[in-house]
């Protein structure tokens, strides 16, 4: 029966990690990671989510199954985080968030309502951007195309060429946005950048999807929401697929959301219940466990502050890294500006090293990166640094 079925092709971060671990030189560094290393080189537990995990064990509470768009409490914490807690659209009546597995389980839920719902079927995505947004809307039965947003020349935003590719995409296309800490650039919008792309989506008539998955990773919890308020604020219906796997450090857990403003209140209802169809031919129902510990804590003002504590030390501690990687690149002699490592935000850089550079660092020095430059800076600690940068400088150099 299976004999036609194919090898597929590897994961070439998975692959990464596989040579990593081959590895046996002691000094080896991991960059090509897409997961937040305490100081310690370890994912933490943030504290938050212990005190959290303990009130629930001490409740023993029963398992039973949870409503297909899961824990209201939870529910409405997301749209508070997204939002601002004294946003008006969230008594409105248009808003629909249903819990999901990740945010990548909310970017399935999206594709597959706008899919069988609307008929979409084109979606762009940014160039580059994570791999397994084309993947996914792939899977779900679309056509992927691409805008341009990187500009190697600046290591910065090519606006003028984003707008164009937006505007020139058939009318009603679905638009994927990364609303901050852009995976894998870390290179991120203005504010003014983002009202020339809504301007452009309005006129388009385009259905703006937003993915949020590094909130609080770029400046706080408030500034990362911008383009996601800005959205909201022009008018638009809007799909955000949101999650806490970097920000509360539940990568196993999967505990994401995918919220939905409509147009008018009229449309909330008949939206939910085809979105829960989704759901329920999915997987029918989300899981209690990572979205009870998220919905504890945001909901209790000691623990969202002790939370928004923590989230602003890996915050810091990850641009304290980008500040030290660009002085001791200089210090090792890179002639180069490297400042845009800097001006990058979020978990990642798109260090500008070339593919053969990139196997150099793997081969000579044991620090592996993504192929494509893409460089983990939250894997970074005071540990390795000096061993990164100075190999960095030398293959730049040669
Ligand atoms: N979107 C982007 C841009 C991401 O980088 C990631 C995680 N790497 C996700 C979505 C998915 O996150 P999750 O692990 O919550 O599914």
């Amino acid at each position: 029966l299976f004999s036609a079925v194919e090898l597929a092709p590897r994961d070439p971060i998975l692959g990464l990690n596989e040579a990593f671990n081959a590895d046996t030189r002691p000094n080896k560094v991991n960059l090509g990671v897409g997961v937040y290393y305490d100081e310690a080189g370890k994912v933490p537990l943030l504290k938050a989510v212990a005190a959290a995990e303990e009130a629930l064990v001490a409740e023993h509470a029963a398992r039973t199954y949870l409503p297909m768009e899961g824990i209201a409490a939870y529910d409405a914490a997301v749209q508070r985080l997204l939002f601002g807690q004294d946003s008006p659209l969230l008594d409105s009546g248009r808003l629909v968030t249903a819990q999901s597995l990740g945010g990548t389980g909310a970017l399935k839920l999206g594709a597959d309502f706008l899919h069988r719902q609307l008929g979409k079927s084109l979606v762009a995505i940014s160039d580059p951007s994570w791999e397994n947004h084309r993947a996914l809307f792939e899977a779900a039965g679309y056509e992927v195309v691409t805008y341009p947003y990187y500009d190697p020349a600046t290591h910065g935003l090519n606006l003028d060429g984003m707008l164009a590719g937006i505007e020139a995409l058939p009318e009603g296309s679905v638009v994927l946005l990364h609303a901050c800490c852009h995976n894998p650039t870390g290179v991120d919008l203005s504010l003014a950048d983002w009202a020339r792309v809504i301007d452009v989506i309005q006129r388009r008539q385009h259905v703006p999807f937003l993915d949020i998955a590094y909130q609080g990773f770029g400046e706080n919890l408030q500034d990362d929401a911008v383009a996601v308020r800005l959205f909201a604020e022009s008018g638009l219906p809007l799909l955000i697929a949101s999650s806490f796997s970097k920000s509360f450090s539940l990568y196993g857990e999967r505990v994401g959301a995918l919220t939905i403003l409509t147009g008018e209140r009229d449309e909330t209802a008949p939206v939910l219940s085809q979105l829960k169809r989704v759901i329920r031919t999915n997987y029918s129902n989300p899981p209690i466990h990572g979205a009870k510990v998220v919905a504890r804590v945001l909901n209790d003002a000691h623990l969202y502050a002790l939370w928004e504590d923590e989230l602003a030390g890996m915050r810091v501690r990850i641009k304290a890294m980008r500040q030290a990687m660009v002085e001791q690149l200089q210090a090792a002699g890179v002639s180069r500006d490297m400042g845009f490592i800097q001006r990058q935000r979020g978990m990642f850089s798109y260090s500008g090293l070339s593919a053969d550079q990139v196997a150099r660092l793997a081969s000579e020095y044991g620090i592996y990166a993504v192929s494509s430059g893409r460089i983990c800076v939250a894997a970074l600690n005071q540990g390795n640094i000096a061993a990164v940068t100075t190999a960095i400088a030398a293959v730049l150099r040669d």
